[in-house]
C-alpha cells in the first residue's frame, strides 16, 4: 500500500524567516510539496500568481469559503489568508509530504482536524532579534512592523502546541535542523508499519 504523506505545519512570528528557512529546505530535501495558500494581500514585489499565493480579491476569497474549499482560513494583519483544502488532500494521497507555511491561529484549526501532523515553530532566539529583522525588512511600513511584533507576543503563547521548535539565529543551522525534523519523522516506524510488519514476520 502506497504511505499517505505526512503534513508538516511550519509557524513562527513575521520576520522568523521561515520563508527563506523553507526555500532552502527544498533545495536539500527531496519529495516535498508545498501548499500555495490564497490571499486577498496584494502582491509585493517580486511575487508571483500561483507560485507564492493565488492572490484573490475579497469577494473571490468570500467565494472560496462559501464553497467550503479551504482547510483552514484566517484574518491576519487586515488580510485574508486561507489554505486550500483539495490540493493539500491531493498531494497527501499521493503519498508527497506536504508543508503549510501558516500563522499560528490557522494551524491550531488544521491540529483539531490533523492531529497526525507535525508542527514545528520557527523563531530567532530573542525578540529583539525579530525586531530588528522586521525594521530591516523594509517591505512593511512602521505602523505595519509594530503591528506584526505585537502579534508575534500572541503567536508566542501557541508554541506549548507545537512538537518542535527550530531556532533561526544562523539560516543554515536552521535549514539542517527542520530538514533533520522532516527525515526524522519519514523514519519514525509508525509511519513504516508494513516495512516493519513484513520485516517483524520473515519466516526463520
Ligand atoms: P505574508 O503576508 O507575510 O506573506 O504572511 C503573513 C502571515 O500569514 C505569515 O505568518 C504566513 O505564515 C501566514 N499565512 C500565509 N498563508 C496562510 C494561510 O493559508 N493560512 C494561514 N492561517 N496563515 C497563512
Amino acid at each position: 500500500m502506497e504511505r499517505k504523506g505526512i503534513l508538516f505545519v511550519l509557524s513562527g512570528p513575521s520576520g522568523a524567516g521561515k520563508g527563506t528557512v523553507l526555500h532552502e529546505v527544498l533545495q536539500k530535501v527531496q519529495g516535498l510539496a508545498v501548499s500555495v495558500s490564497a490571499t486577498t494581500r496584494a502582491p509585493r514585489p517580486g511575487e508571483i500568481n500561483g507560485i507564492h499565493y493565488h492572490f484573490r480579491t475579497k469577494d473571490e476569497f468570500q467565494q472560496m469559503v462559501d464553497n467550503n474549499e479551504f482547510l483552514e482560513h484566517v484574518v491576519k494583519f487586515h488580510n485574508r489568508y486561507g489554505t486550500p483544502k483539495a490540493q493539500v488532500e491531493k498531494l497527501l494521497n499521493e503519498g508527497k509530504d506536504v508543508v503549510l507555511e501558516i500563522e499560528t491561529k490557522g494551524a491550531s484549526k488544521v491540529r483539531r482536524a490533523n492531529p497526525d501532523a507535525v508542527y514545528i515553530f520557527i523563531t530567532p532566539s530573542n525578540y529583539e532579534e525579530l525586531n530588528k529583522r522586521l525594521n530591516v525588512r523594509g517591505t512593511e511600513s512602521p505602523e505595519v512592523c509594530a503591528l506584526r511584533l505585537k502579534i508575534a507576543k500572541t503567536e508566542y503563547k501557541s508554541i506549548r502546541y507545537y512538537d518542535y521548535i527550530a531556532i533561526n539565529d544562523n539560516l543554515d543551522e536552521c535549514v539542517n535542523t527542520v530538514s533533520a525534523i522532516i527525515l526524522a519523522e519519514r523514519n519514525k516506524r509508525r509511519r513504516n508499519a508494513e516495512l516493519a510488519d513484513n520485516l517483524m514476520t520473515l519466516k526463520s
